[in-house]
């Protein structure tokens, strides 16, 4: 499914709402937002890792505390539904196309893959490390949901220092204790 047809179907189901001056997703206040607005500010501080896992810790506690939270009332008993909801609104939204690979609640780990990263496009080499903090905190939310315990998730590889996509690993915090006995 592409992007246009998803978009028509969350405004067909009404979750997705145009007033003037009010752009609703799932009932919560949303903007459209210049992704080069998310490249700059990251520019702007170097992207620091203490200022990138704040940006994260940010995407998380509003995805995680809003939209992903209401879906993941409406999906409890379905893990697969609940991440498909949340990968869709994701690429609707237009941070590129996403993919969850492995993910169970027995697993409690897993990895997300994300291609066209429109934030990674910009700053393609003009930066050391990842930069898709915001990303990497919307899956941290949506993950901590899903296993319903806490995560944590690194950006292994970033199309903006030259990868195919970006991939996107996450561990429960009681799995990566389990390992490290
Ligand atoms: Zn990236």
């Amino acid at each position: 499914m592409n992007s246009e047809t998803l978009f028509e179907k969350f405004a067909m189901m009404g979750q997705l709402e145009f007033e003037d001056g009010k752009i609703r997703l799932f009932g919560y206040r949303s903007v459209l937002v210049l992704s080069s607005f998310f490249s700059e500010m990251i520019l702007l501080m170097k992207n620091s890792r203490s200022f990138g896992d704040k940006l994260a810790e940010a995407a998380r506690k509003s995805f995680g505390d809003s939209v992903a939270r209401k879906l993941g009332e409406s999906y409890k008993f379905s893990i697969n539904d609940f991440v498909k909801w949340d990968t869709d609104i994701g690429i609707m939204a237009g941070w590129g196309i996403l993919r969850w690979e492995y993910l169970s609640k027995d697993k409690r780990f897993g990895e997300v893959f994300l291609e066209g990263s429109p934030i990674a496009a910009t700053l393609k080499g003009k930066v050391k490390s990842p930069v898709d903090h915001v990303m990497r905190g919307f899956i941290k939310g949506a993950a901590q949901i899903a296993l319903k315990e806490e995560v944590e998730v690194v950006e292994e590889e970033c199309a903006a220092l030259g990868a195919e996509r970006c991939r996107f690993s996450f561990v429960s915090k009681s799995k990566a204790e389990e390992k490290k006995k």
